[in-house]
């Protein structure tokens, strides 16, 4: 981060600062976090290529005027979403209401990569039978989704030919080798890629071998979310859009207030994931990692076969410095991360940009040029920045949490999100109804979200961690 960036964050700070006011179980006022007035003024407008190529339909109408409602949602991402459409199908008698500070996928759901992976980021290969559970846990989430849009009829963009994870180094590939036939000899269809199978599906320079992972995808996301978002107004959910919560007093009965209205519910979900930091909640839990993207424009199948993209769905590299990249359903190569200058961590956890991001797209798209020397003289159309919400176990949590037990979580999915944040609103309805035994041995379940630093040992601790080591804590 520049001196001037710095400056600007802080001189921010001074001036827009608003109380949001937590309760404890006693009545009395825990610690009072403070919230950014201009959090959500200053966010800036979705410019992915998937908000270009997406009809999200006329803006919804905000809060105005006090509700009353059983359930209050924050965020209308995946986590969103479907813990709205899970709590609406199982109580359809409640009232769910659903605020989101700007338009429906406005965060990182609709920003991403769009790689819908299996896993959870964590344990995997303990025992054949957690391999077994985690993957068909992940794989009922994508047909949970793919079956999403056949039940409620609209379109949906998602392929689920493989995604690959691509090996850049010799002694690592024959690790990743030796861990395919591991999964294989699990039951699961994992399998490595080397020789002519891999340039059939991924020929990038200095890809030496891949773990292909046959059912993995690429989903259009606000396809999905836009979808969601017909499904839960048909049900009679408050979606209301351009509705930021500024203050939130918690209690057996929360009252959320927005610029123009509140809503009291005695229960509700932080579906912020980055954000949640800025309502106060897991502070010391949640970093807000930013990751540029890059899409050029449309190509047919046949020329990226010759720039080196085949039968593939997308694929992430080995590095710690990860780089990303998927096939849109019109042909562009979207592609992110690839080292420290493609992620950036902006003091106070700031959850929006600070100065230009034009130096880290132009380095996305070097490293872009590195894995597919062809494809210097593609053009670029698209260029973004999302938000990522990453722990420091990598592990994302889910729960509930408050004095009265009834504020529900899901949040710092790292880079995985978009599977398990739609899993997550089937982890949050079942919380909710006092049924926690299906989730209780799984990783994510209440996973401690603490140990990143107040500032200014944060910011001081993520730039020395990512000079000295030269890693990047995305994965
Ligand atoms: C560049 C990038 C690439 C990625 N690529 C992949 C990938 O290929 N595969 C994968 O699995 N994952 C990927 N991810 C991660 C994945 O997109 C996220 O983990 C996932 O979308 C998180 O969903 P969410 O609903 O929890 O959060 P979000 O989508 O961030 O939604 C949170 C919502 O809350 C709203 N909000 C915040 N504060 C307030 C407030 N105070 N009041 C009201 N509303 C509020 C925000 O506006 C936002 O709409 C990527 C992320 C990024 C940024």
């Amino acid at each position: 981060m520049s001196a001037a960036s710095f400056e600007e964050s802080a001189a921010e700070r001074k001036t827009a600062r608003v109380r949001c006011v937590r309760w404890t179980g006693t009545g009395e006022r825990a610690k009072l976090p403070t919230m950014p007035r201009a959090v959500f003024a200053d966010v800036d407008e979705n410019s992915s290529v998937w908000a270009a190529t997406s009809n999200p339909g006329p803006p919804l109408a905000p809060l105005r005027g006090d509700l009353q409602a059983d359930l209050v949602v924050i965020g209308a991402g995946f986590t969103g979403l479907s813990t709205a459409y899970h709590l609406s199908e199982r109580f359809p008698e409640k009232k769910v209401v659903v605020l989101e500070a700007k338009r429906v996928g406005n965060g990182a759901s609709g920003r991403n990569a769009g790689m819908v992976l299996h896993w959870i980021n964590g344990p995997e290969l303990e025992s054949p039978e957690r391999a077994r559970r985690l993957y068909s846990l992940t794989s009922e989430t994508m047909d949970w989704i793919q079956g999403l849009a056949v039940a409620h009829g609209f379109p949906l963009r998602f392929r689920r030919d493989g995604c690959a994870e691509a090996l850049t180094d010799m002694r690592r590939a024959e690790a990743a080798h030796k861990e395919a036939e591991t999964l294989a000899s699990f039951g699961l269809p994992i399998r490595f890629l080397s020789g002519a199978a891999l340039d059939a599906r991924l020929r990038a320079t200095g890809v030496v071998g891949a773990i292909f992972d046959p059912t993995a995808g690429r989903i259009h996301g606000l396809d999905l979310l836009h979808g969601l978002r017909g499904v839960l107004l048909a049900r009679g959910v408050s979606v209301l859009e351009d509705s930021p919560v500024i203050a939130i007093e918690e209690g057996a009965s929360h009252r959320l207030s927005t610029p123009e209205g509140s809503v009291q519910a005695p229960a509700m979900v932080l579906a912020t994931n980055a954000h949640t930091p800025s309502l106060g909640y897991f502070r010391g839990g949640i970093l807000p990692l930013h990751s540029h993207c890059v899409a050029t424009e449309p190509l047919d199948a046949e020329r990226w076969r010759e720039l080196g993209w085949g039968e593939l769905a997308g694929f992430s590299d080995d590095l710690d410095r990860i780089a990303y990249a998927s096939m849109t359903a019109e042909g562009r190569l979207v592609f992110g991360g690839g080292g420290n200058a493609a992620y950036s961590y902006y003091y106070g956890s700031r959850t929006t940009p600070v100065g230009s991001t034009e130096p880290a797209h132009r380095f996305v798209r070097s490293i872009l040029d590195k894995y597919f020397p062809g494809a210097r003289d593609v053009r670029l159309d698209h260029q973004w920045t999302g938000t990522l919400g990453v722990t420091m176990s990598r592990m994302c949590s889910m729960g509930v949490t408050g004095a009265h037990r009834n504020v529900y979580y899901a949040v710092g999915y790292s880079g995985h999100g978009i599977t398990l944040a739609n899993l997550a609103g089937r982890v949050l309805c079942d919380l909710y109804s006092d049924h926690p035994e299906p989730w209780r041995d799984l990783p994510f379940y209440q996973a401690p979200l603490r140990g990143i630093p107040p500032e200014p040992l944060r910011w001081m601790g993520y730039h020395a961690f990512t000079a000295l080591t030269g890693k990047s804590p995305r994965r």
